[in-house]
């Protein structure tokens, strides 16, 4: 049976990641989407089950305790944890599963999970990812300094990837993401029958 692919994607806050994995689900419909649970409360337009599975602190920890989780993380003062069932059933059915996570996230999927696609992606230079943190709205110079730095310490952890995608334009990046993952589908290790049946 062929095993589908795990796909990781991260990238530092305004790379814009968010809007790629969604264009990229849009043009791949057969990519599951790995719906994470949070502590955080939702935002305007979040939906249940949807974007995350909003959980208490208590109830996080306890499915921590119980294993439910692939990782997970302590981003900016939450949880944030990758449900580990439904990959596992999804990949056994041959489906490929598309994971949203940051990097100290991604790094862990690495170490339990090295056969995953791991796809970082960058904004195309300092200056343009300067401009898209300061567009989205109202920190004050400090919180902007603060906001890139973080975001630089992202991108160097980037390097530990296997594929890095600029995301100059969404519809190239979205592309480029694609001419990967057609390769990925080429990998001999996803699919050992297929030796099986010419030996
Ligand atoms: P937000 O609260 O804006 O939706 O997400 C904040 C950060 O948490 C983003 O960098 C997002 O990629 C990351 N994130 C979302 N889900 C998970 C997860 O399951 N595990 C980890 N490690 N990070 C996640």
């Amino acid at each position: 049976m062929k095993k589908g692919l795990l796909i990781v994607i991260s990238g530092a806050s305004g790379t814009g990641k968010g809007t790629v994995c969604k264009e990229l689900l849009s043009r791949e419909p057969d990519i599951a989407f790995s719906v994470s649970a949070t502590s955080r409360a939702p935002r305007d337009g979040e939906a249940e089950g949807r974007e995350y599975y909003f959980r208490t602190r208590a109830a996080f920890e306890e499915m921590i305790a119980a294993g439910a989780f692939l990782e997970y993380a302590d981003v900016y003062g939450n949880y944030y944890g990758t449900p580990l069932a439904p990959i596992q059933e999804r990949r056994a059915a041959g489906e490929d599963i598309l994971l949203e996570i940051d990097t100290q996230g991604a790094l862990n999927v690495m170490e339990r999970c090295p056969d995953g696609t791991f796809i970082f992606l960058l904004p195309p230079s300092f200056e343009e990812l300067r401009r898209r943190i300061t567009r989205r709205g109202t920190e004050t110079e400090e919180e902007l300094m603060c906001r890139l730095h973080a975001a630089q310490d992202e991108i160097r952890l980037g390097k530990k990837y296997r594929y890095a995608v600029v995301n100059d334009t969404v519809a190239a990046a979205v592309e480029r993401i694609r001419t990967i993952l057609a390769a990925e589908r080429f990998r001999a290790d996803m699919n050992p029958a297929q030796f099986e049946r010419v030996s």
